[in-house]
């Protein structure tokens, strides 16, 4: 008992770490405000955070691979194909209760009060084609060159980041007016690089799994080295989730630093931000406790609790990919969930399933719609939803990757992308709760699949001894 309370304290003391550094972060920033730090001293006060950062995103690519190889190569196909429709099963259920919760908020709050006089539809450059998008998503499940798929995703066409830092310039805003940043500019760049293409490189690393798994006896020295692999990626993150504290601290203190005065949060603006902050509660805080709770009859706030570290890291890189060794962690140490579970469930969750990223999506193109005065008929509303779940799944875990897919989400409709600045000055913040919701839904759905998969994993234990992935 005395070896379990220090091991119980060991757990509690990081996440009360986190707390406390979170919550540091936040006061120092506060008080350093005033103070007006230019963006070059914001950057060198951030960079304990930004060290974090390099180090998580270090880890994610051979944690991914090393983790989906294994976890394919150490099941029957017949299991893992069940595992896999009950992933995507749930993947779907959650993602598309998340939109009809984003739509539904958006239409009952109604934060767009159509501010802009008219909407400038003809003369307007199509930026991307929805059936580009789409096949976009499909083209980066098969990447021709296995090593770029590593550092970049296929896009037809990709906003660069400029987009994304114009954030830092929301010019003059009153309440009625939303503030469209002066020097934004979409630049298309021909398949500009965001990234890893995770999608990519999930699809091979589970066929490849899948086909070691099919060799049986021989497949085993391949075996044994990615789960070798995976081992060593997950002890360099017990390192590394020593220092996670001290850079979440500096993420967040170093945002807010960064972050334009508070006054945009006025009007409609914050209204919007307010819907979608009600919207992502009721997802991550009602209804995916509800379903973990109605499929496995177990409490979802004890699992939460174990899965808090987190939840929290998600919040300060506002990356679920970023977040995903310590979501392995938090889940295979403190929820005790099955290995071959989480090895196969979490990866590929954090790169298709985003319920927060699909909710926010559909409500943002409803909100921009409202504030162009544009009536969405139903058909159209389906389309939104049908095309945020597209552009979620698209979405890669990078900060803010769902602003950029929300171009296919707007498109579709026809209105127009440029108003993405109209949401880009408060996205740096619903980016960290949307992302929280995302690692929380994958975490969830791991202990749901686990739950359903149980009698096969018995049954794996017995049959396939030869594949157990316990090291020694
Ligand atoms: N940042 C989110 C994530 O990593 C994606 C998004 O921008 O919605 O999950």
């Amino acid at each position: 008992t005395a070896e379990s309370a220090k091991s119980f304290f060991r757990r509690n003391a990081f996440v009360l770490f986190t707390i406390v550094a979170v919550l540091l972060g936040i006061i120092l920033a506060f008080s350093l405000r005033p103070y007006q730090l230019t963006y070059r001293q914001i950057k060198y006060f951030s960079f304990p955070g930004e060290l974090l950062m390099r180090m998580l995103q270090m880890l994610v690519l051979p944690l991914i691979v090393s983790s989906l190889i294994t976890g394919m190569a150490s099941l029957d196909s017949r299991v893992s194909g069940k595992m896999g429709m009950r992933a995507i099963i749930y993947y779907m259920v959650t993602t598309i209760i998340a939109v009809f919760i984003g739509i539904f908020m958006v239409i009952i709050i109604h934060p767009g009060k159509g501010s802009k006089d008219n909407l400038h539809r003809e003369g307007r450059i199509e930026q991307v084609q929805t059936t580009d998008a789409f096949m976009d998503l499909v083209r980066n499940m098969f990447p021709p060159n296995l090593v770029e798929a590593c550092f970049k995703q296929y896009s037809t066409r990709v906003f660069t980041r400029t987009i994304l830092h114009s954030s830092n310039v929301t010019a003059g805003v009153t309440t009625t007016q939303i503030p469209v940043p002066e020097n934004f500019t979409i630049i298309p760049i021909p398949g500009s690089a965001n990234g890893v293409n995770a999608l990519g490189l999930v699809v091979f690393s589970m066929c490849f799994g899948l086909m070691i798994g099919s060799m049986k006896q021989r497949g085993r020295a391949l075996r044994e080295f990615f789960n070798c692999l995976n081992e060593a990626i997950m002890r360099l993150v017990a390192i590394i989730i020593w220092y996670a504290p001290v850079g979440i601290m500096f993420l967040i203190a170093g945002k807010i630093l960064e972050m334009d005065d508070l006054a945009v949060m006025g009007g409609q603006l914050g209204m919007y931000t307010l819907t979608v902050i009600v919207g992502l509660l009721i997802h991550a805080l009602c209804i995916l406790p509800l379903l973990y709770f109605i499929v496995t009859h177990r409490n979802p706030w004890l699992f939460i609790a174990g899965l808090l570290q987190a939840l929290i890291t998600a919040l300060g890189t506002s990356s679920s990919s970023a977040t995903l060794p310590i979501t392995f962690r938090c889940l295979e140490e403190n929820n005790g969930v099955d290995r071959r579970i989480t090895r196969f469930v979490l990866p590929v969750g954090a790169t298709i399933n985003m319920d927060g990223t699909a909710l926010y999506e559909a409500l943002a193109a409803i909100f921009i719609a409202q504030v162009n005065n544009y009536e969405l008929d139903f058909g159209q509303i389906i389309t939104i939803s049908i095309t945020a779940t597209a552009a979620s799944i698209g979405a890669a875990g990078i900060p803010q990757a769902g602003l950029v897919t929300m171009v296919i989400v707007l498109t579709s409709v026809g209105l127009p992308t440029e108003d993405i600045t109209l949401i880009i000055a408060v996205d740096w913040f619903l980016d960290r709760l949307r992302t929280t919701t995302n690692v929380l839904g994958d975490s969830l759905g791991a202990g749901i699949v686990e739950h359903l998969s149980r009698h096969e994993l018995d049954l794996t234990n017995v049959l396939y001894p030869l594949f157990s992935l316990e090291t020694a």
